[in-house]
């Protein structure tokens, strides 16, 4: 801190000794372009000094660019180490007691002052170093007079109401101009000529006569709206002495308002900015001089290589100073640039690796994902085939019981599957097939040859029939035809199949089933033998009586015909049975059955009611006699003894009762009561004998004269 104390100082002190450092004999050096063996810088200051280091860096950075090899160059520095402004008698002899031994042997070719300490004891000590080329590095720069200074004041006053354009008030706080009268009598002209140039609104004020605490003061309580150009302050009008960096540290702490600054070394503070000094370039000026290289020689180039706009950031952004709005040329300082700014790369590929991870991570959760999808997906798989498999062998097994129970079913109904060729009468038969017609598949080499062969001619017409109605008709082919097996049995096949057609409609094939369904027929036959028949004497049974009565009546009501119905009862036929048994009695009805069906016509109905109960029914009457003729005749035929097994002589007889149509009834079981009651008069006439229905109660009783014609006869017997 001493350090910039001393610096602050320095460069402030300066102001006031340029002028006299200004002298012609010192100055002509400037000129001088020769090499300088020996050169001494004084420093006003300690070594450690940042402006000084700075200077310095800047004369060696030139002087190891630029030195040629063959050329020896000392620099000897010495440093003043402290500074005080009216410095006595008491501070330059030990100086000028220790340069005169120290220097007395040496040729000194440049003396150059780096501060206002220096060069103010050197102009104090005009007899020291006479006549050597002396150099004074100020505020104002090399040798450079109060007018460039004042210039450069205006620099930064001009820029204030540029960047801050609501600024009303300017306050230049700088020392006591009890220390300084002739540096502040010019400064103060300069200003007064800056004032013009400034807005009108803008008040500019020196702001020197204060102490300290005045200036705390004042500071703490500026109006807004103003602004603070700040030139090192290290003693007040008290005679109180500050270290200028302090002094500034703690403005910036108690005022509100922004604040320019000359000098570099406050740039770190919380000011804004201002025209400040590149020390170093001063310092590479100080190089070329030693090295007698061309330095800028106007003070437009001058100020450009070693003065320049310095802006700080942060100040800028506290008072809302866009950098566009900033002078050419500027440099702005302090920038705190974002963590993110200043670590962008790092931030970026930071990023990029974090992404690549996240990249990598998503990859390796998608692969683990799609792993998991795939296991899963194969133990599915495999859930499904097991499933599959379990089903695939149920289904074989139903599929092999259904075979098995298809084949059993088949050969049970004797089904078998044919395929015939309608264009080319090939046919072509499965294993069942064969079973079926009781051919061997070896033996034949056509099988439809074999098929025609067996199968009875006349069907053979018939089957053909019934498959051309099918593909005309686009109907299922269904026949029955029958076959002679090769047992010699007729049987009956029943055909079923359909047929088959090209894509332009011709039938093609006829694909179907055979089955042997002779057992079948067989068995409908007996049913309806059973419904009809009297099974005992396969004589029609009371139903298929009655039916043919019906159609008796119909059709000889329709052709004015008549008919007889006559009922016969055996005579003593139960004594048949208690003798010789109850089959012997059966047989005997049988062999009546026959004889009764000798001695009628083909068309005449025989039928029997059960029992020993008969009935016979003869169609187209023209004569009772007719009647009375028949029924004489099966009375003696049944007279006669038949042979039975267990007898060959058994004797019966029978009775009749004869009813007439239309004359006795209009209905079949009115004629089969009148036949009844007539039987009932024959048995009491005592049997063997007919007799004709006779209504004794008709007023005119029923005569068969009347009825057919003269001659007949109402009753007979034996
Ligand atoms: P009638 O001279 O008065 O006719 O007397 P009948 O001995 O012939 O006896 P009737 O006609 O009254 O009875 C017939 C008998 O025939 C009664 C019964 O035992 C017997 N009968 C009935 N149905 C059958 C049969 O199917 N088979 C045998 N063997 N006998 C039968
Ligand atoms: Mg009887």
């Amino acid at each position: 801190m001493q350090f910039i104390l001393l610096s602050s100082l320095l460069s402030f002190s300066i102001l006031f000794s340029v002028a006299k450092a200004d002298l012609p004999t010192r100055n002509s050096a400037i000129q001088d372009n020769s090499l300088k063996h020996n050169t001494i810088i004084i420093y006003s200051g300690h070594n450690t000094i940042p402006s000084h280091v700075r200077v310095r860096e800047g004369w060696q950075t030139r002087l190891t660019e630029s030195k040629p090899e063959n050329e020896k160059i000392d620099v000897y520095e010495e440093y003043l180490d402290d500074i005080r402004l009216k410095i006595t008698e008491d501070f330059d002899n030990p100086f000028i007691n220790l340069w005169h031994k120290k220097y007395e042997h040496i040729k000194i070719d440049m003396i150059v002052t780096v501060g206002p300490a220096a060069d103010n004891l050197l102009n104090r000590h005009p007899e020291l170093f006479a006549g050597v080329p002396y150099y004074s590095m100020s505020v104002a720069g090399i040798n450079k007079n109060n007018r460039q200074f004042g210039n450069e004041i205006f620099k930064i006053i001009e820029v204030v109401p540029h960047l801050l354009p609501d600024t009303e008030h300017l306050v230049i706080v700088m020392e006591s101009k009890n220390y300084h009268t002739n540096y502040h009598d010019n400064l103060f002209g300069q200003i007064e000529e800056v004032k013009t140039l400034l807005p009108e609104k803008m008040s500019v004020e020196i702001y020197s006569d204060f102490s300290f605490d005045e200036l705390y003061e004042r500071a703490r309580h500026l109006p807004e709206k103003t602004a603070i150009l700040y030139f090192p302050t290290s003693v007040d009008r008290l005679g109180q002495r500050k270290i200028p960096f302090e002094v500034l540290q703690k403005l910036t702490k108690i005022t509100t308002v922004p604040i320019f600054v000359h000098d570099d070394t406050y740039l770190n503070l919380n000011v804004v900015g201002g025209y400040i000094r590149n020390l170093k370039e001063e310092g590479d000026i100080i190089g070329r001089l030693i090295l007698g290289l061309d330095i800028p020689r106007t003070d437009e180039a001058y100020d450009k290589k070693v003065r320049g706009y310095f802006f700080n950031e942060q100040a800028l952004k506290r008072w809302h100073i866009p950098e566009k709005n900033l002078p050419p040329d500027s440099i702005i300082t302090n920038r705190k640039e974002s963590f993110f700014y200043i670590y962008r790369w790092y931030v970026g590929a930071a990023i990029l690796l974090l992404l690549a991870v996240l990249a990598e991570l998503g990859l390796i959760v998608k692969l683990i994902k799609s792993l998991r999808q795939r296991k899963k997906m194969e133990q599915e798989l495999a859930q499904e085939r097991n499933l599959l498999e379990i089903r695939v062998a149920e289904r074989t097994n139903e599929l092999e019981e259904s075979r098995i129970l298809f084949q059993d079913a088949a050969s049970v109904a004797k089904l078998g599957v044919f395929n015939y060729n309608l264009i080319t009468d090939e046919l072509s038969w499965d294993d069942s097939m064969f079973v079926i017609y009781g051919i061997d598949s070896k033996k034949h080499k056509s099988i439809y040859q074999a098929w025609r062969k067996i199968t009875l001619s006349e069907d053979v017409a018939k089957l053909k029939n019934a498959l051309q109605f099918a593909i005309t008709e686009n109907t299922a082919f269904d026949t029955r035809f029958r076959i002679r097996h090769p047992d010699g049995k007729i049987r009956t096949i029943h055909a079923l199949g359909q047929i088959y057609r090209e894509a332009n409609g011709n039938p093609l094939r006829v694909v179907g089933i055979n089955q042997d369904i002779t057992k079948r027929e067989e068995a409908e036959a007996i049913i309806r033998n059973l419904a009809y028949y009297d099974p005992l004497t396969q004589l029609a049974n009371r139903r298929l009586l009655a039916e043919r009565l019906k159609q008796s009546i119909s059709s000889s009501r329709r052709e004015n015909k008549k008919f007889a119905v006559m009922m016969m009862d055996l005579d003593k036929f139960k004594a048949v049975n208690d003798t010789l048994g109850h089959a012997a009695g059966d047989e005997l009805l049988q062999q009546v059955a026959q004889r009764i069906k000798t001695h009628l016509r083909e068309y005449d109905t025989v039928a029997r009611l059960g029992g020993d109960e008969f009935v016979v029914a003869l169609e187209d009457i023209h004569c009772p006699k007719d009647v009375a003729r028949v029924a004489n005749t099966l009375i003696k035929t049944l007279t006669e003894p038949f042979i039975l097994t267990q007898s060959d002589n058994v004797q019966i007889g029978t009775s009749i009762g004869i009813s007439f149509f239309p004359q006795h009834g209009e209905d079949a079981d009115e004629l089969i009561d009148k036949a009844d009651a007539a039987l009932y008069q024959a048995k009491h006439n005592g049997r063997g004998c007919f007799t004709y229905y006779f209504d004794k109660d008709a007023i005119k009783p029923l005569g068969f004269n009347t009825v057919f014609c003269a001659g007949c006869v109402e009753s007979s017997s034996g």
